[in-house]
């Protein structure tokens, strides 16, 4: 079994409590700031004297997870929980409630690498999970909490895909869910799934942020669990990317990756991932982590330019990536420590720049949603600037599955999506990328007609 001795500590003012005194309430009452799971047996302090009894040792822990690849136990076959040793977060693994998540491909961008002068550009797909985005690999941790601690009730505020991975992971505990989502602010895609794995689902006249205000109060006042991202241990299945990545290069880490940035949960995880597998001896550096917001919801980016990362300033936010519309992104403390600890950087990019690499990742046979756009759009700019070198190796990490917010994608190619004054800023780049479905009549000639006009010549 499983000695599951972890603490939580406050980000802000470094305060200890035991894990049944946060209960569903994941805010510190010195300082209101959010927790983070600690194993306290690790002892990963620097400088300290006495190794932790429970340390894993980092030779035996890649042997294991490369054993169990190979295994036949339904654990072993979730790319969450194969990992299992750095999330001691349950009494039981018998516990844990999984859907096959994590264990997604990391695909070479021959093409894209070329055209910006890049040797070795991947991107590892996070929308390759159960339900279409990573919040899976954070939901089979945090819900297996909620089920072992007997809750009968769950709940987030979602902009869509947190409430469809939620839904679906509680629906297979034998859980109720309750979704709050903006009125009119989310892709059909997410809405169709809660509805589709049972989730009560109450649409309301407010944004992300305000669903969030109200949410907060509901569990104070009923015995729900909260699994939105201030819940720490939706980190610890979302830090498991980062150990895939690390075991994909053979542990040893790529120069630089690249997140989109929301509500700041998953850049957080991936940099805690890189932070305590460096602890352990599992990797000797950590990479370069920026983080690409639109510009249209972008408080990290502002609180850089305004205080140098050390206060925030909500913002109204307004993007088309409706996955990243979050003013007022609760983990920034946490996102804030991962660029300073891991020297990269936090930039912001327009609706057309996401637009346009949307359709570029598209060509290259990959589709994601506009949020996970974000990265190609900002490692073009981190590019232009001089902070990607030719030499390195880049991830991009792409949140979710392009089926999720079709309206988009056809929106883009029927040249209904964005505004006139937002497509003139892209107008070169959109031209070879648009490829609206063509009205043709039903015979061969006029098909291979409308070919030749399309491609010019298409039969060489
Ligand atoms: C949730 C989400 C994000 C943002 O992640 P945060 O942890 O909120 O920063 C980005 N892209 C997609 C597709 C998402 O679902
Ligand atoms: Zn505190």
């Amino acid at each position: 079994m499983n000695d599951n001795l972890h603490q939580l500590r406050c980000c802000g003012c470094g305060v200890r409590i035991r894990r049944e005194q946060a209960g569903s309430i994941f805010r510190c009452k010195d300082c209101g700031d959010l927790f983070e799971v600690e194993y306290p047996g690790w002892d990963l302090a620097a400088g300290s004297a006495s190794r932790g009894t429970d340390r894993p040792n980092a030779g035996a822990l890649r042997w294991v997870w490369r054993e169990r690849r190979a295994s036949s136990e339904l654990l072993d076959h979730s790319g969450v929980w194969r990992f299992r040793e750095l999330l001691p977060i349950l009494d039981s693994f018998g516990n844990a409630v999984t859907l096959r998540e994590g264990n997604t491909p990391l695909y070479h961008l021959t093409r894209t690498a070329r055209s910006l002068g890049i040797d070795q550009l991947f991107a590892k797909h996070q929308g390759m999970n159960p339900t279409g985005s990573f919040k899976d690999t954070g939901m089979t941790s945090a819900l297996s909490v909620a089920k072992e601690r007997s809750y009968k009730w769950v709940a987030c505020a979602s902009t869509g895909n947190t409430s469809a991975a939620m839904a679906a992971y509680a629906a297979r505990a034998g859980l109720r869910s309750l979704v709050l989502i903006p009125q009119g602010k989310i892709a059909w895609g997410k809405l169709s799934q809660s509805m589709d794995y049972g989730a009560v689902t109450c649409q309301l006249n407010t944004d992300f942020d305000g669903c969030m205000k109200v949410l907060s109060t509901i569990v104070q006042q009923a015995p729900v669990y909260l699994l939105n991202s201030v819940n720490p241990y939706r980190l610890e299945g979302q830090k498991t990317p980062a150990l895939e990545i690390a075991e994909y290069f053979d542990w040893s880490v790529p120069e630089h990756i690249i997140v989109p940035g929301g509500n700041l949960a998953n850049s957080s995880a991936l940099g805690k991932g890189f932070r305590e597998m460096k602890a352990l001896g599992l990797i000797s550096r950590l990479p370069k982590i920026s983080i690409v917001q639109a510009e249209g919801a972008n408080p990290l980016v502002r609180s850089f330019a305004q205080s140098g990362g050390k206060s925030i300033e909500p913002v109204a936010a307004n993007t088309r990536a409706t996955a990243i519309r979050i003013g007022n992104p609760a983990s920034w403390r946490k996102a804030v420590r991962v660029i300073e600890e891991t020297g990269g950087w936090c930039l912001d990019v327009t609706e057309g720049e996401i637009a346009v690499a949307k359709a570029e990742l598209g060509l290259e046979g990959i589709g994601c949603e506009p949020a996970s756009a974000v990265t190609l759009a900002g490692l073009k700019k981190l590019k232009a600037a001089g902070h990607v070198e030719a030499s390195d190796t880049v991830v991009l990490l792409l949140t979710g599955h392009t089926l999720k917010d079709a309206d988009y994608t056809i929106g883009f190619h029927r040249g209904t999506l964005l505004e006139p004054e937002e497509a003139a800023q892209v107008a070169g780049e959109m031209a070879g990328l648009r490829r609206d479905a063509v009205e043709v009549e039903a015979t061969p000639d006029a098909v291979l007609n409308a070919l030749g006009e399309i491609e010019g010549r298409w039969d060489s």
